[in-house]
């Protein structure tokens, strides 16, 4: 726990000078602890050290988690992983933020998977900035149309954008490259003002490319337990 915490502290400092060196305000940026492969009694250990935001990337594992931890006032979950069709209805179930929609079939299955009562999902647009396209994250070229798709449902709210660096490129480029496409997308969507970038390796560069979400695993949480 004393270890977690100055892990926490230490990070938070480093998210702050970055800001700083970037001239912008750290009160804009929310920090996501990325909790995968970590059991349920770390985001309870987070939690009490005042996190308010975690991230998980497999919806079966993320499900379990949830309902695990049970309510915790004013905590938000944020779902980080490719996501399958038909899991929308569990996405949506436990999830406060979706930041991997990347294609408008799993647009319209989030939007399907509505139930009354529920509150408008925000969802950030992820793109792929690599040239595979087995990567996660729909092509630049679509992310337009996407967008536009998206916005035109009535239980999802597009808030931006989301990526990950490719591991063959300086990360401050492909961001540069992220924070114009959050500008297109803002031309179909004006408030959508959401940059989801930056993890343990390159959250640096990534609030100085305008990052407002940045998702960080390991050099909070230290190394992850052997996936099981
Ligand atoms: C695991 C993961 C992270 C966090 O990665 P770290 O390098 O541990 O900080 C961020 N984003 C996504 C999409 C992830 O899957």
């Amino acid at each position: 726990m004393g270890d977690l915490a100055d892990r926490l502290a230490t990070i938070d400092e480093r998210i702050a000078d970055a800001a700083r060196a970037a001239r912008r305000d750290p009160s804009e940026l929310t920090r996501i602890v990325v909790t995968k492969f970590h059991p349920a009694s770390l985001v309870e250990e987070l939690y009490g050290l005042g996190v308010r935001d975690v991230g998980e990337n497999r919806q079966q594992e993320f499900s379990r988690k949830a309902a695990e931890v049970g309510a915790l006032a004013g905590l938000r979950w944020h779902f980080i992983g490719q996501a399958q069709t038909n899991k929308a209805r569990a996405i949506r179930a436990a999830a406060s933020v979706v930041h991997s929609l990347d294609r408008s079939r799993l647009a319209d299955a989030l939007d399907a998977a509505s139930e009354p009562g529920d509150a408008v999902l925000d969802v950030l647009l992820q793109v792929n900035l690599t040239d595979d396209p087995g990567r996660g994250g729909v092509a630049p070229d679509d992310l337009e149309a996407l967008a536009a798709h998206t916005a035109a449902l009535p239980s999802l709210r597009v808030r931006g954008v989301m990526a990950v660096a490719p591991l063959d490129e300086p990360p401050a480029a492909a961001f540069e490259r992220l924070n114009r496409l959050a500008g297109a997308v803002r031309a179909v969507v004006p408030d959508a003002e959401w940059i989801s970038a930056g993890m343990t390796a390159d959250f640096a560069e990534a609030i100085a490319a305008g990052a407002t979400h940045l998702r960080i695993g390991s050099a909070i949480t230290g190394p992850r337990p052997e996936r099981g």
